[in-house]
């Protein structure tokens, strides 16, 4: 009878113990739930695209619908990574679409930016109907924003070539304004009696000799300011600079202390023959390199028509950071 209970209890038990483990499963699902909500709103599993459910290449379906998670969906499927940003995507599809209607077999081992060019690597041989229109479309990325795709230059920015439209270079050039105590850079307001010292950051100024780097030390903090001849309104920052913060290496960029008025966009910020506003040569300056190539209206000429395209005066006007020439003539007729 005694044992008969003894089993009786042992069977509760065990059936309790039991009921706990299911509960506790029940519960680590519930701590799953999170997770799952997330994976239910990624973008990639709720969008439609031809591709979708490819599994590999043979499969993979170019026609005139593929679209960015295609072009997405193609990279993986060739193990690589798709190294641009979104301003080239519509480039690159149009890219594939070509070189599929030309006999391609789908495989890619690189797609990325490089120096300002877009890299799109296949197995064609040189000089190929195939490595042609590859090259055709990377000689029209050097013209194409990487960033918005609208039309784009070759930008140096913080030391890298990249293609951006001017909204998008200037979203990330720096800008410097002299006040009556000191400056404002990015929005922060900066006294000239805070500054200790100020040299070049050597790592930058050899990295890219095209690029000065001011390091800007602070007598009562850690922080320090690193100051490039990329941002606006460097050489006014210069040519502002009082005795004491003038060392020995700042008094190398003395070719900053005068300033003209720029031929090609009209703005007071020309120092030493380089505009610092539209970033081109002067004229004078051009010439002792390349004099044999055009005459000087042609030079102003091709470089205003270009600072039009890029819509140079619409986003300098606005910023008013340099002061227009009354005088500014430009060359080329506007399209009416
Ligand atoms: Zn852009
Ligand atoms: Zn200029």
């Amino acid at each position: 009878m005694a044992a008969l209970f003894t089993f009786f209890f042992f069977s509760i038990w065990i059936a309790l113990m039991l009921y706990a483990m299911t509960n506790r499963t029940k519960r680590k699902s519930k701590e799953n739930l999170p997770y799952k909500h997330i994976v239910k709103n990624d973008p990639y599993l709720e969008v439609e695209y031809v591709n979708k459910h490819s599994t590999n290449l043979d499969d993979f379906i170019i026609n005139d619908e593929i679209n960015a998670h295609d072009l997405k969906k193609l990279a993986a499927l060739n193990g690589i990574e798709l190294s641009i940003n979104e301003g080239w995507y519509p480039l690159v599809i149009e890219l594939i679409k070509e070189l599929y209607a030309n006999g391609w077999d789908k495989k890619i081992y690189v797609i990325k930016e490089k120096y300002a060019s877009l890299r799109f690597s296949t197995k064609s041989e040189y000089g190929s109907v195939l490595d042609n229109i590859i090259t055709k479309y990377e000689e029209k990325s050097k013209r194409i924003c990487e960033t918005c795709g609208k039309d784009g230059f070759e930008r140096i920015s913080g030391g890298w070539l990249s293609v951006l439209c001017r909204y998008h270079y200037l979203k990330c050039r720096n800008v410097i304004r002299i006040t009556q105590s000191g400056f404002i850079y990015n929005k922060k307001v900066y006294n000239w009696n805070e500054i200790s010292n100020i040299g070049f950051d050597d790592k930058k100024k050899f990295l890219n000799k095209r690029e000065v780097v001011l390091d800007i030390n602070f007598r009562d903090s850690k922080d320090y300011l690193l100051i490039s001849n990329k941002d606006n309104g460097f050489g006014e920052f210069i040519n502002n600079l009082s005795e004491p913060y003038r060392t020995k290496e700042v008094q190398l960029l003395n070719r900053y202390r005068t300033v003209d008025y720029c031929e090609i966009c009209g703005y007071l910020a020309v120092y030493d023959g380089y505009c610092e506003c539209c970033e081109n040569a002067t004229w004078e300056n051009f010439e002792k390199v390349f004099k044999y190539v055009a005459d000087k209206a042609e030079y102003i000429y091709d470089c205003q028509l270009d600072w039009h395209e890029d819509e140079g005066e619409l986003y300098e006007s606005e910023r008013n950071i340099y002061i227009k020439n009354p005088d500014y003539k430009i060359y080329f007729a506007r399209k009416e």
